[in-house]
C-alpha cells in the first residue's frame, strides 16, 4: 500500500489519523509544527518526540523533501531561481525575489502543463503530473530554510495551470495560510490562471481572501484563441462575467495579466481593447514584456509602446504596472530552466 502523505495533512486531518492510531492529540500539533513551522526535512530533526514515535511515523508515512538540483542567483536583482527535485526525480521551479515590501516566492503547481498557451515554455512537453500540496509547500518552505528570511507573499505563477489541479491547490492555499502554519496572509497570495471559467466560480465560494490574476494576453475571442487554446473552451464575456462574480462574492480586484509580444497584441486596438474590459471590473493590469522563448517565435513589444499602454490605462484610471523583469540574466521565463537540464545543456553553475 502507498504510505499516506504527512504534509499534505490539514491539522484537523492529522489529529484523526493519530488519535485513530492510539495517539494523544498533542503529537499532532507537535508533529504539524516540526513540518510546517520549523520546516524540518524529516523526522529524524524533530528531536523533542520520542524515537519510537518518529520511527513508527517513518514506516507508516510518506515524507517529502526537495532536493536543489540547480540555483541560479541575478547578478541584477538578487533574485534566485531554484530548480527543485521531487521525490520520484520529476523537476519543478520556483522563484525567489525580493521586494521593497517583502519577500516573494512564485512556485509551480503542476510538472509540465497540458494547457498549451503558444508562447509559454512550462506547457511544451506536455503535463507529467499534478504536484501535492506537501509539494508546493515544500517550494516554500526549502527556499525559506535557505534564505533564512521569511517569505510574506507567495504566487502561483510558475509551472502548471493551478486550477487544473483544483483539489490539491485549495490543500495547499488553506495549509498556508493557516494560523499554525507559515501563516501567510491570504491577502498576500497570488493565483494566475489561463482561465478556466467553471474553477474560477468555485474558486470565488471558497471565502478565501486571496487575489486572482488572470491570464487575459488578447483581447478579443478570435486572437485569445490564437495564443491560448483554453480560449476555445470558454469566451471572453463569460471570463469578464466570472472575474465580476469573483470580485463580488470575494471583494478582491482582479489583476488582469498581459504579455506584449511586438505585432501580435500590442496594436492601438489590442489597447482600446484592454481598456474596455479593465475598466468596469476596475482590474490591476499586470503588462508583462513578453519573455522570449528559443523554440517559440515571440519578441518582446517596444519599450515606448509597453509604456503607451501603462500611459492609456492610467489615463482611464485603471492601474497599470509593468512587471520588472526580475532575474532577466538567469533564464527568466518559466519552464526554460527546467527544458535546459532535462536537455543537458546547462553549464554547472555550483548551486546546492
Ligand atoms: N497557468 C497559469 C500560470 C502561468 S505563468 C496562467 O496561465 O496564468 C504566469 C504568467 O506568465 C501567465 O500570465 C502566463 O501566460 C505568462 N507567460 C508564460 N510564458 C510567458 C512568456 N514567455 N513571456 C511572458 N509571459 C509568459
Amino acid at each position: 500500500m502507498e504510505k499516506k502523505d504527512i504534509k499534505s495533512m490539514p491539522l484537523k486531518e492529522l489529529e484523526q489519523e493519530l488519535t485513530a492510531r492510539g495517539e494523544k492529540a498533542f503529537r499532532a500539533a507537535q508533529l504539524y509544527q516540526w513540518m510546517h513551522v520549523k520546516l524540518a526535512k524529516g523526522f529524524d530533526e524533530m528531536t523533542n518526540l520520542p524515537k519510537t514515535f518518529r520511527e513508527e511515523c517513518a514506516g507508516q508515512y510518506a515524507y517529502t523533501s526537495l532536493e536543489t538540483v540547480r540555483l541560479q542567483e541575478s547578478g541584477i536583482d538578487g533574485t534566485k531561481k531554484f530548480l527543485f527535485r521531487l521525490g520520484d526525480g520529476q523537476l519543478v521551479e520556483s522563484v525567489w525575489m525580493r521586494y521593497r515590501h517583502g519577500n516573494s516566492v512564485c512556485i509551480s503547481s503542476q510538472v509540465g502543463c497540458r494547457m498549451g498557451c503558444r508562447f509559454c515554455a512550462s506547457t511544451l512537453d506536455g503535463l507529467e503530473r499534478n504536484l501535492l500540496p506537501s509539494e508546493m509547500l515544500d517550494q516554500i518552505y526549502s527556499i525559506q530554510r535557505f534564505t533564512g528570511e521569511r517569505v510574506s507573499n507567495v504566487v502561483v505563477m510558475g509551472m502548471g495551470e493551478p486550477l487544473d489541479n483544483y483539489e490539491n491547490l485549495l490543500v495547499f492555499l488553506r495549509m498556508l495560510t493557516d494560523e499554525n502554519g507559515l501563516h501567510i496572509s491570504q491577502r498576500n497570495v497570488t493565483v494566475s490562471t489561463c482561465g478556466i471559467v467553471p474553477r474560477m466560480r468555485q474558486l470565488a465560494e471558497e471565502g478565501l481572501q486571496i487575489t486572482l490574476a488572470l491570464s487575459l494576453h488578447a483581447v478579443t475571442d478570435e486572437k485569445r484563441r490564437r495564443l491560448m487554446p483554453v480560449a476555445n473552451r470558454y469566451s471572453i464575456a463569460e471570463l469578464m462575467e466570472a472575474c465580476a462574480y469573483y470580485f463580488e462574492r470575494t471583494g478582491r480586484r482582479i489583476t488582469f495579466e498581459y504579455s506584449l509580444a511586438a505585432g501580435v497584441n500590442d496594436t492601438d486596438e489590442d489597447l482600446e481593447g484592454l481598456t474596455a474590459l479593465a475598466g468596469p471590473l476596475r482590474c490591476h493590469v499586470n503588462l508583462i514584456p513578453v519573455n522570449p522563448v528559443k523554440e517559440l517565435n515571440f519578441v518582446q513589444s517596444r519599450k515606448d509602446r509597453i509604456h503607451a499602454f501603462q500611459n492609456k490605462l492610467e489615463k482611464n484610471k485603471i492601474n497599470g504596472t509593468i512587471r520588472r523583469e526580475m532575474g532577466r540574466d538567469i533564464d527568466g521565463a518559466c519552464g526554460q530552466l527546467r527544458r535546459r537540464e532535462r536537455a543537458g545543456t546547462l553549464q554547472d553553475c555550483g548551486g546546492n
